[in-house]
């Protein structure tokens, strides 16, 4: 089967793609790529979540809005946007999901297998290095637990992520399960048209509220050139960010004191905090949610919406019976409830024949997996916008790509050969929807390159400044296959580029 050849495939235009192309053809003018995404649009998170205040949860203000917590569409807009005016749009194949790739020493190259299309039908492409920005969660199913007798249930149950416009909500009782990010978006702009909606929780959520709008950020656009301004609006969160991260981890009993002041002074002296708003674990060893001007609190001190902390026994005709035995009659169940990780979009991998177990392998710098040449995976951080780091790793990328030009090498391959490097999680979060999967993912280990600190000012110093040569990326020429093999055209023609 004959394959198209590009120097760099990306396969994802989300966030991270879309930023992936703009690095590429901006800093490797000089280099082939294209997008392959196996959805039939832009946008990935901003375009498959549909649900009622779909919005951001960290600062999106760099999106040219007034608005520090950005509403999904205008984040969507945003991607659409950049994405047609650096062409970026005309790059992208849609329908094309990303299944095996086969690495191939003596060529240097992938050989990616994709389905194309609602046939499924298999085509094969061939890259240099593949870049994954494919996300980090399953797009086919959201994570929902076995509830008994919803088969009883009269009323509709749905998953925030497939949430579809038919969805009736105004008038009705509405039960959400959850009180993680999700949860807390949907229950204000919900509870504005139903009759009331209940936030039930098995256990609670460490939940702040944050300015919408970033007053500082809009006096300093206002009086300084853009540029300016956004580099120190951007500093500032990322700085305030950390400092607050590090606080909780450090303090944890302080964090919790003052968190619970904030949340007296918004739910009043006698609002039960202790029963619905007290996690079992300490701030910031699971995400912190936050919500835009308190709406949820306010929400809450109106009436319409309330919380239950307990756990569903089971679904009934009328609604779900709790396992305290009280009843809650209900229309509608949301069940928001999590995501299911996946690791690079389900991507099965070999290397020269060999099946690549990625849980077996270490993170290099948060974006490559040792022994796996000229493979990396964007992935944001868990405590600070995603978008961050996402473009940190782009960036990386070039730079990667810029050296193997420069010096003549066709293969990077991060090796891991510091036998007193121990292993740790990939994600240090306790939150369910990483437990049930980090047995899938790749350690991270104890030093550098191999420890991911979720530190952007570090990563900014390691990835930007930082010498790519750094004693642990093994920067290869692989021989040019000849006894018997045919040199392809375009391998012909890149070795002639590259002068091997
Ligand atoms: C409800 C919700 C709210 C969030 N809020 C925030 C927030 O406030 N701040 C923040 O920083 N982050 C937030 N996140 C994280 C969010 O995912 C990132 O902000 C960002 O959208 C990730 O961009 P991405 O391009 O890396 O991945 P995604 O947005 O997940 O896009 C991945 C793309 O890759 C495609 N793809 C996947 N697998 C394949 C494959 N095998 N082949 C081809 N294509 C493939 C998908 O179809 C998709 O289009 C949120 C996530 C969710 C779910």
């Amino acid at each position: 089967m004959a394959s198209e050849h590009f120097d760099v495939l990306v396969a994802g235009a989300g966030i991270s793609g879309i930023c992936a192309g703009y690095h590429l053809q901006t800093s490797c003018p000089g280099r082939t790529y294209a997008i392959l995404e196996a959805r039939g649009d832009i946008g990935g998170t901003w375009d498959l979540f549909r649900y009622p205040g779909i919005r951001s949860d960290s600062d999106m203000y760099t999106l040219a809005n007034p608005k520090a917590i950005a509403d999904g569409w205008s984040i969507l807009e945003y991607l659409r946007d950049t994405a047609r005016e650096y062409g970026i749009d005309r790059k992208i194949r849609f329908g094309h999901r990303v299944k095996r790739a086969s690495w191939s020493s003596a060529e240097a190259r992938w050989t990616v297998e994709v389905e194309r299309g609602e046939g499924e039908e298999v085509v094969r492409f061939t890259c240099n290095f593949l870049f994954m920005c494919s996300g980090y969660y399953n797009y086919a199913e959201g994570y929902v637990p076995q509830f008994p007798g919803t088969e009883r249930f009269a009323g509709r149950i749905v998953h925030p992520q497939k949430w579809t416009e038919d969805i009736d909500y105004v008038g009705k009782r509405v039960v959400v399960v959850g009180s993680g990010a999700t949860a807390v978006t949907l229950l204000p702009e919900i509870a504005k048209k139903a009759a009331h909606v209940t936030m039930l929780q098995r256990s609670p959520t460490y939940i702040i509220s944050m300015p919408a709008e970033d007053k500082i950020a809009n006096w300093l656009r206002r009086h300084l050139p853009a540029r300016v301004a956004y580099g120190i609006t951007r500093w500032k969160n990322v700085l305030l960010g950390l400092w607050f991260y590090r606080f909780c981890r450090r303090n944890p009993k302080r964090a919790r004191g003052m968190i619970a002041t904030w949340l007296r002074k918004e739910l009043g002296p006698d609002y039960d905090i202790g029963t619905h708003f007290n996690p079992r674990y300490n701030p910031w060893e699971q995400r912190l949610c936050l919500v835009p001007d308190s709406d949820l609190f306010k929400t809450m001190r109106q009436g319409r919406a309330s919380v239950v902390t307990d756990q569903i026994e089971t679904f009934t005709e009328k609604g779900l019976k709790l396992r305290s035995g009280a009843e809650l009659e209900t229309d509608l169940v949301v069940t928001a409830t999590g995501l299911n990780l996946l690791l690079l979009g389900g991507l099965e991998a070999t290397v020269d024949g060999v099946r690549v177990d990625f849980a077996k392998t270490f993170n290099y710098k948060g974006m490559m997996f040792s022994d796996v040449p000229n493979l990396a995976l964007a992935v944001g951080y868990t405590n600070a916008s995603w978008t961050l780091k996402a473009e940190l790793i782009c960036r990386y990328v070039c730079r990667l790509l810029k050296h193997m030009e420069k010096t003549g090498t066709r293969q990077c391959t991060p090796r891991l050969r510091d036998p007193t490097v121990t292993q740790a999680p990939f994600i240090d979060l306790t939150s369910g929807y990483v437990q049930r999967a980090i047995h899938m993912f790749p350690k991270q280990g104890s030093k550098v390159p191999w420890k991911l600190y979720q530190n952007y000012a570090r990563d900014l110093v390691m990835l930007q400044r930082g010498n790519v040569e750094d004693g642990v990326m093994e920067f290869s020429n692989p021989a040019i296959p000849v006894a018997g093999h045919e040199e392809t055209a375009d391998l012909a023609a890149e070795r002639r580029r590259l002068h091997v």
